[in-house]
């Protein structure tokens, strides 16, 4: 009981006692209480933590806080958008400006002749977008004889392919240069950067290729 009111007494005083402005006896009664009594010592302790946050100071610390994240922020909502840009880019790139060989059983393809013993390749299929590549003629050497080999090949995007895949088929002609000293036409995918650099030879574009025409010789 007697405990209990001076608990109560104590705490009454300990804002003072922590503010050190209590007299000496008063602040000799306290600490000898609060060695004895956890209750007013906890009391205390949140007490003098209260008193020594500067509050100040956790303001200003919340400030830079926020400007830190605000930065933070910023920068994340610009490498999104850069990075949305470049997925974007990239997928448009991918779908329309990166060509695919078209397989030769996908194609119409047809090598007609001329009276200037010109060739044209005719395309028939979709849409305009479709490129062709093609070469001159080149010396190849194709079962162990050589031959003048022209290779040819379509490509098309992936975009403009679903895009035109319900349009009407157009024929398209493709007339192929130096063609009059051709003795045959291979439908084949080629890199002119791997034959550069020797990774492929135009003898293994033709082991691949389809021959699509050859030109009947005159013996016959
Ligand atoms: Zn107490």
């Amino acid at each position: 009981m007697k405990d209990n009111i001076k608990c109560t007494i104590i705490q009454d005083i300990l804002p003072l006692y922590a503010d050190d402005v209590v007299s000496g006896d008063t602040k000799e009664l306290v600490q000898q209480h609060l060695k004895q009594c956890e209750k007013c010592r906890a009391e205390f302790d949140s007490m003098t933590k209260a008193i020594y946050l500067p509050k100040e100071t956790s303001k200003t610390m919340f400030k830079g806080l926020q400007k830190k994240w605000r930065k933070k922020k910023l920068i994340i909502s610009l490498l999104s958008i850069f990075g949305a840009f470049i997925i974007l880019s990239g997928l448009f790139y991918g779908l329309f400006i990166h060509q695919i060989a078209i397989e030769v059983t996908e194609i119409s393809l047809e090598i007609e002749e001329y009276d200037n013993n010109q060739l044209v390749s005719f395309y028939t299929g979709r849409d305009a977008v479709v490129s062709v590549k093609a070469t001159h003629p080149l010396e190849v050497n194709v079962n162990g004889v050589n031959e003048q080999v022209i290779f040819i090949y379509y490509a098309e995007s992936l975009g403009y392919k679903y895009i035109n895949r319900n349009q009407q088929l157009y024929k398209a002609p493709f007339q192929l240069t130096e063609s009059e000293k051709a003795d045959a036409v291979y439908y084949a995918e080629f890199d002119i950067n791997q034959i550069s650099s020797g990774e492929d030879t135009w003898e293994e574009v033709a082991k691949r290729g389809k021959l699509i025409w050859e030109r009947r010789h005159e013996k016959e």
